[in-house]
């Protein structure tokens, strides 16, 4: 099959043939419809993620069609199908009390195992595999990535927000685009701070109620003020010192921050921790989503109750994924880029 391999950190993806995948018992292999270009992926192409390697594949926002089953396999050849990007191992004591993204035994394709920047890609436990309903582009169910299902997992279980609160989201990559467009289905209000005008203006044309220019303005003092007195949520959606502490500094008393962003390098920082003694803050770590929450999800989607069209700004060929990884070394523009094109 036609793949993209990483052979060279921060180089392009050497476009190769590489033997098909072999079908697991407990599982499918899928040929790609879709893949996610990720923010996560960029982290391995740069030689920042551990489980990526030479002759590692990435991509772990897929969809596609079911060629072949294991002897074990809950879905059948022929199946449209799309994954959460954690795969649970389904008998644990985690996958059996609803949070399979916590599983030990839990499998990654593109971090550890060969992911989906290929023609095809072999999926373990395929029981956490839902039917793409019909209405649904696999563009579009690709560009959910980890991206919506973390930002709804974050909103509707860490954060437990409720209709009529402030929500403040730092950085309106992938996962700032999704919580905008998430909490405003659940009735909050939200705002939005990067800083790129761009991308501030095109989340304002997605409902954002207000903005903040973080390169013009201390954050957290405007959304003190625009929120008059503090956000009750915030999502910190870079995983930097700097956004991680404006996250708890504009929060209201009582506030909850989300850590969505995966902090870089070793992982710490200096944190503000008088703000969170002070204003006795709740501080939730989240990551992925269980995949009993996809058909729910999946559900609004497909009734129309959230658009989320915008969070597919382009659709590539698998060669164009370098550039796609090259181009987040600095800010990047609205929506993300799904591969949809694998053969020359
Ligand atoms: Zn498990
Ligand atoms: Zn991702």
């Amino acid at each position: 099959m036609r793949a993209a391999v990483v052979r060279e950190f921060n180089e392009d993806l050497s476009i190769e043939t590489v033997p098909d995948p072999t079908c697991p018992d407990n599982g499918v292999v899928l040929e790609v419809a879709a893949c996610g270009v990720c923010r996560s992926d960029y982290h391995g192409w740069s030689g920042a993620h551990p489980k990526v390697q030479n002759g590692s594949i990435l991509g772990h926002e897929y969809c596609g069609t079911v060629v072949e089953a294991g002897s074990n396999a809950k879905h059948k050849v022929g199946d449209r199908l799309i994954a959460p990007f954690i795969l649970g191992c389904g008998s644990c004591h985690a996958c059996q009390t609803g949070v399979s993204n916590t599983c030990a035994n839990q499998i990654v394709p593109g971090f550890g195992a060969p992911g989906a920047y290929a023609e095809y890609v072999a999926v373990p436990f395929d029981h956490n595999l839902v039917h793409l309903p019909d209405t649904l582009s696999p563009a579009l169910a690709a560009g959910l990535g980890c991206r919506v299902t973390t930002a709804w997992h974050a909103l509707t279980d860490r954060a437990d927000v409720a209709a009529g609160e402030w929500v403040a989201v730092h950085g309106t990559g992938g996962i700032g685009l999704s919580v905008l467009l998430l909490a405003k289905m659940l009735g909050c209000r939200v705002v939005v701070v990067d800083v790129v005008d761009e991308k501030l203006e095109h989340a304002k044309l997605h409902g954002a109620d207000a903005t903040v220019n973080a390169s013009e303005e201390d954050a957290a003092t405007a959304i003190l003020e625009i929120t008059g007195g503090g956000a009750q949520v915030s999502i910190e959606a870079l995983g930097i010192e700097t956004t991680t502490n404006a996250s708890l500094e504009c929060l209201a008393i009582l506030g909850r921050h989300v850590q969505i962003g995966m902090p870089s390098g070793d992982g710490w920082m200096r944190m503000n921790m008088r703000a969170i003694y002070s204003k006795q803050l709740s501080v939730f770590g989240t990551r992925g989503m269980p995949s009993w929450k996809y058909p729910r999800l999946l559900g609004l989607i497909e009734r129309g109750d959230v658009d989320i069209q915008p969070m597919v700004a382009r659709e590539v060929r698998l060669e164009d994924a370098s550039g796609e990884l090259r181009a987040m070394r600095g800010p990047t523009s609205p929506g993300t880029a799904v591969i949809t094109s694998f053969l020359p």
